[in-house]
């Protein structure tokens, strides 16, 4: 894909009688002012010479003109603004409108100078970077290898600048976490919550919280414990200052168990049912096998049905008074209700690594391929489990509850990072509006990561993760795909949408360079399979 020179060289403008002039001096808005602002830079003695923004390269000032903000804290667009980011703090917004800018308010734009770069935001929107709350380091998937920055790339062309890992190889992700933030890795932020063994007794639980703890852990993520373990995991945890991101599956402990030893938030969604059936378990036929996951994924799809809708909604206002948050991962059940769709989602063309789309066929021995005599009957039960699901998860939020966007990608046909946009359009299928959308996406994250005063917002003050969106998405939340959208524009159909810039920290990503970079990886990676695959036929024929 070309990079558009005019967006990474958008320094400077045909000189005019001698001065190179700004492209927001040709603004509509500003043009009539433009004589107020030749004055001005006449008065500064000289042009001003900026540096280009370049992708993966903190400038040291980067200024994003005539930007439109949706901030991430449930609030309507609003500007244009003048965006200014220091180093990697926003360190300035002002407010181009005409009542803030008043009669001459050109000169209160912030200047440009010899290290200054700017992107042109004009007819953009800009968002906080998007953060995913469910996240999975992965450069392997069934023991074949896959570049991390595969992953890492797709998820900043997505506009994703945080990502909470649940579960990975732990030592690999403290270290990537690290580089990240040393700005030597082209990579969101990354927090770590390194997944549990299963540890047998209180005495070994209590040592491997302060083992993580130790090992510079962010949180800790449990799954498929017994309830004394949980117990004295989240008090050990408490104590140690680390989060609790629960995946509450159907087992010994469900949300009750959440509400009363304190989880920072669930993940997914089974145990907030389960904790809400009448008889304390699903009526699950006499052959169901928990490990047989055709049968867990299939009866899973019964479940939502089966909570008692008082019960739930006791459960739910208890989650609220106790602060446990809720994660629900919508995306990476899709399949189960839209087999076709899920298999045949447009962006496997140029971008499904290989190695992922071995993982993705059916096969009991990876995890969440079990699609094996998937029916038209299971299709239809899942469709009815998300009704109710989305229901109360849109409850939940009304009761003052705290929603929050992960995607847990790299399972079950979902893409790093496009899972995260088919998650937010699934929060907005669930009836929240795009605003609260972005809210569950950004600033709600923050907030479940305990950055609220950090990430999460565009605002003063706050790291200078932003993303700059060719379209508006709270029109259209398809516009944030770096696929992008078709539409028409002045009467011609246009190919528009896509994140252009992910900001990370102050260093600016151009997402269609990023995702030019991803396709070459896929189709290197597709030759070589290729190759092998014909040595392995020669060889069988040989034989
Ligand atoms: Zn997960």
């Amino acid at each position: 894909m070309a990079v558009p020179r005019s967006t990474v060289h958008p320094s400077t403008r045909p000189p005019v009688h001698g001065l190179a002039v700004p492209r927001w001096a040709y603004d509509d808005h500003l043009m009539r002012r433009l004589p107020a602002f030749l004055a001005l830079a006449l008065v500064a003695g000289s042009a001003v010479a900026q540096t280009a923004v370049v992708s993966g390269t903190r400038p040291a000032r980067l200024i994003i003109r005539n930007a439109t903000v949706v901030d991430g804290n449930g609030t309507p667009a609003k500007g244009p603004f003048d965006i200014v980011v220091q180093g990697g703090t926003i360190t300035q917004l002002v407010a181009l409108d005409p009542v803030a800018l008043g009669r001459n308010g050109a000169s209160r734009r912030p200047q440009p100078d010899a290290n200054t770069a700017e992107i042109d935001a004009t007819g953009k929107y800009v968002l906080p970077g998007l953060i995913n709350a469910h996240a999975h380091l992965q450069d392997e998937r069934g023991g074949s290898a896959q570049p991390i920055e595969y992953e890492f790339k797709i998820w900043l062309a997505c506009g994703i600048t945080a990502v909470r890992d649940v579960g990975s190889d732990t030592k690999k992700a403290l270290a990537w976490r690290d580089a990240s933030n040393k700005g030597t890795l082209q990579a969101p932020r990354i927090f770590v919550y390194p997944q549990f063994g299963r540890p047998t007794n209180a005495d070994s639980a209590r040592a491997r919280v302060r083992s993580l703890k130790a090992m510079g852990a962010d949180g800790i993520k449990l799954l498929g414990i017994d309830r004394d373990i949980m117990q004295v995991m989240e008090d050990e945890a408490h104590k140690e200052g680390l989060r609790i991101a629960h995946h509450v599956g159907v087992e010994e402990t469900n949300a009750w168990d959440d509400i009363h030893f304190g989880t920072t938030s669930i993940e997914h969604w089974y145990g907030i049912p389960d904790a809400a059936i009448l008889d304390g378990v699903q009526n699950f036929p006499s052959y169901y096998n928990y490990n047989n996951e055709t049968d867990r994924f299939r009866w899973a799809g019964h479940l939502w049905r089966e909570a008692d809708p008082a019960r739930l909604q006791m459960v739910l206002d208890s989650m609220v008074a106790r602060h446990v948050a809720w994660v629900p991962t919508f995306d990476i059940y899709e399949a189960s209700r839209d087999l076709q769709r899920a298999k045949t989602q447009p962006w496997f063309t140029d971008y499904l690594h290989p190695t992922l789309e071995e993982y993705f066929k059916p096969d009991p021995a990876n995890h969440g391929s079990y699609f094996f005599g998937w029916t038209s009957t299971d299709e239809t039960f899942w469709k009815e489990n998300y009704r109710i699901w989305m229901n109360a998860v849109r409850d939940f939020e009304r009761k003052g509850g705290l929603v929050g966007a992960g995607d847990d990608a790299g399972f079950i046909y979902q893409m790093y990072g496009f899972g995260l946009l088919r998650e937010l359009e699934l929060h907005q299928e669930a009836g929240f509006n795009p605003i609260k959308v972005i809210e569950h996406a950004t600033f709600n994250n923050a907030r479940i990561l305990g950055k609220e005063t950090e990430l999460g917002r565009v605002r003063q003050g706050f790291r200078a993760d932003l993303i700059v969106v060719n379209g508006n998405p709270l029109e259209n939340l398809k516009v944030l795909y770096p696929t992008g959208v078709d539409d028409i524009k002045n009467g011609k159909p246009v190919h528009t949408g896509g994140v252009e810039w992910t900001i990370k920290d102050g260093i600016p990503y151009h997402g269609p360079t990023l995702m030019a970079e991803v396709k070459q990886i896929v189709t290197k990676a597709r030759a070589d399979r290729g190759t092998k695959a014909d040595r392995t036929d020669k060889s069988e024929r040989n034989r």
